[in-house]
């Protein structure tokens, strides 16, 4: 039998998203995801980062809540369902039937307002991806914004406000994703998570020195407080380009990036996520139709069904189980 395969990080268009459930040009639709044996994907609300003002924080605030709602509504297509916990993902995989997820892109979305966390939970959301590229008010991001007036570190990592808002994850059972976030920020919400943390796209930076991979530190971190690193298919994470040429990385990358981890702090803490419609595709994984290929190329370099499954979805549901269960 095939395993569950989850995909933990696909943008998608908005505003005026396209009908998910027909033929689009996203790289994630119904069709391909069906046509690819998915079989359950995170859609992302995400929120570029702004002006850390009043108005927009209440503009991010605003779109986060409307974008969840619109994904939470595409579980309501024939064949599909929305799941906000582990056991309804299995009960919907058991089924055969796609399962739809949800997630928080950029703590810039709460504004100051902590509470707007569980108000996101309350809607599904399994988790929150604590910066986006730019610092905000929660943490320092791993790619400042020099335009939006960003030092290299504003807060030395997580702001008062930014421990408030992990505490408050850990309590409502919204995980903690500290992709996008400095290594600074990184290493102490992974010290102060009460429960594992998650970094959903990221690559190792052991491999291609890049400013949105981890090093092996941080990796090290990941592995000591049980969490979970996906390494996803964006090509400029996983192989630096020539000089003046566009990054091009094929699954072949990707999988070496997994190994990598793997190396490091073993098969448990890796996983795997597309970016899709948000920057990630690679040779031979360049929409959701072509997922087989992840699991054919870890196939061919000796992993079994059953670490496949871990790596696709097996994993990411212990993290998430223990996020909820340490919640309260
Ligand atoms: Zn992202």
């Amino acid at each position: 039998m095939n395993p569950l395969i989850l995909d933990t990080h696909i943008d998608i268009r908005w505003p005026e998203p396209p009908d998910w459930t027909t033929h689009t040009r996203q790289l994630v639709d119904l069709p391909k995801m069906q046509a690819g044996g998915m079989s359950a994907a995170v859609f992302i609300a995400y929120v570029q980062q702004g002006k850390r003002d009043a108005a927009g924080h209440a503009q991010a605030a605003d779109r986060a809540m409307a974008m969840l709602a619109h994904i939470r509504a595409r579980g309501d297509a024939p064949g599909t369902r929305f799941c906000a916990t582990p056991d309804a993902l299995e009960a919907c995989f058991a089924a055969g039937e796609t399962a739809v997820l949800s997630a928080v892109e950029n703590g810039y979305a709460m504004g100051l307002e902590l509470a707007r966390i569980d108000a996101w939970r309350r809607l599904g959301a399994i988790y929150l991806t604590v910066t986006h590229d730019g610092h905000n008010a929660l943490a320092d991001s791993a790619r400042p914004k020099p335009a939006l007036g960003d030092s290299v570190a504003e807060h030395g990592g997580l702001s008062a406000l930014g421990e408030a808002a992990v505490a408050e994850m850990n309590r409502v059972g919204l995980m903690v994703d500290c992709a996008h976030v400095s290594k600074a920020g990184m290493l102490r919400a992974a010290a102060m998570s009460r429960v594992p943390i998650a970094v959903t796209h990221t690559a190792c930076t052991a491999l291609c020195p890049h400013p949105r991979g981890i090093d092996d530190e941080q990796l090290d971190a990941i592995r000591a407080v049980g969490g979970i690193a996906q390494i996803t298919a964006v090509p400029a994470f996983l192989r630096t380009p020539p000089q003046g040429q566009p990054a091009q990385a094929s699954v072949a990358d990707i999988v070496d990036h997994m190994e990598h981890a793997i190396r490091r702090i073993g098969l448990e803490h890796v996983g795997v996520s597309s970016d899709f419609d948000g920057g990630g595709a690679v040779q031979g994984w360049k929409d959701a139709s072509e997922t087989p290929a992840i699991a054919a190329e870890l196939a061919r370099r000796g992993y079994g069904a059953r670490e496949i499954g871990l790596l696709w979805s097996g994993n990411f549901l212990r993290v998430w189980r223990a996020v909820l269960a340490g919640a309260g």
